[in-house]
């Protein structure tokens, strides 16, 4: 589902990325439908083994990162491209308060795995991450992951990809982990199900339709 996918992300800057100075971001969500997306975009990159924490804060606390939700024309504005649905402010660190912003729709409490990746990919650009060229299998292409084999039925991506962890830990350091980058499509809690893909002590996922690399 994800292999022909419009181009969704894009980012402010683009040259020489900083990483965050202090081993952790805070960040406030404003949004009024991707409260559970921004929450389990946070605990995914937080899961992922990289040394750097993102950490939400309640109401209307200051923070390093707000999250807002805008309508298309807004979006616009910062995100020209065809199919926008997020925009983050900066690359990596600067000293300001930065800002993401995502595509207005859905009710309150829509959640899905693919809203779950777009809010990883912009936080992956507050972490300082680019977007990789060609067709790499990460959550920090220009197409969310566009470029990964279709995770098994019934599963969808919903978390930073080895490739993306990669990147994130040449700036933070990173310690390889086991993690699952997938969810269940139905939104529901994976209880007692295996998550279908894994990753090695090497650091590299393997699964079904991912095969082990040498
Ligand atoms: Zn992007």
């Amino acid at each position: 589902m994800f292999a022909a996918g419009p181009v969704l992300g894009s980012s402010g800057r683009q040259s020489g990325p900083v990483p965050w100075p202090h081993g952790q971001i805070t960040v406030r969500d404003e949004t009024r439908s991707y409260g559970q997306d921004v929450r389990a975009a946070i605990t995914a990159w937080n899961s992922a083994g990289v040394h750097v924490r993102l950490r939400l804060v309640r109401g209307s606390a200051p923070a390093d990162v707000t999250v807002r939700e805008v309508p298309r024309e807004t979006l616009k504005q910062s995100c020209p491209k065809r199919d926008c649905q997020g925009h983050a402010s900066n690359l990596g660190f600067r000293g300001l308060p930065e800002r993401i912003e995502l595509l207005r729709q859905g009710p309150a409490g829509f959640h899905t795995p693919f809203r779950t990746i777009l809010v990883a990919h912009e936080l992956g650009h507050i972490l300082g991450l680019g977007h990789p060229p060609g067709r790499a299998c990460a959550i920090m292409t220009s197409h969310v992951a566009g470029g990964c084999p279709a995770p098994p039925v019934g599963w969808a991506i919903c978390g930073p990809l080895e490739r993306d962890v990669r990147a994130a830990g040449a700036l933070y350091g990173s310690s390889p982990r086991a993690y699952a980058p997938v969810c269940p499509i139905s939104g529901g809690p994976a209880s007692g199900a295996r998550p279908p893909w894994r990753q090695l002590a090497s650091g590299r996922w393997a699964g079904p339709e991912l095969p082990e690399k040498p």
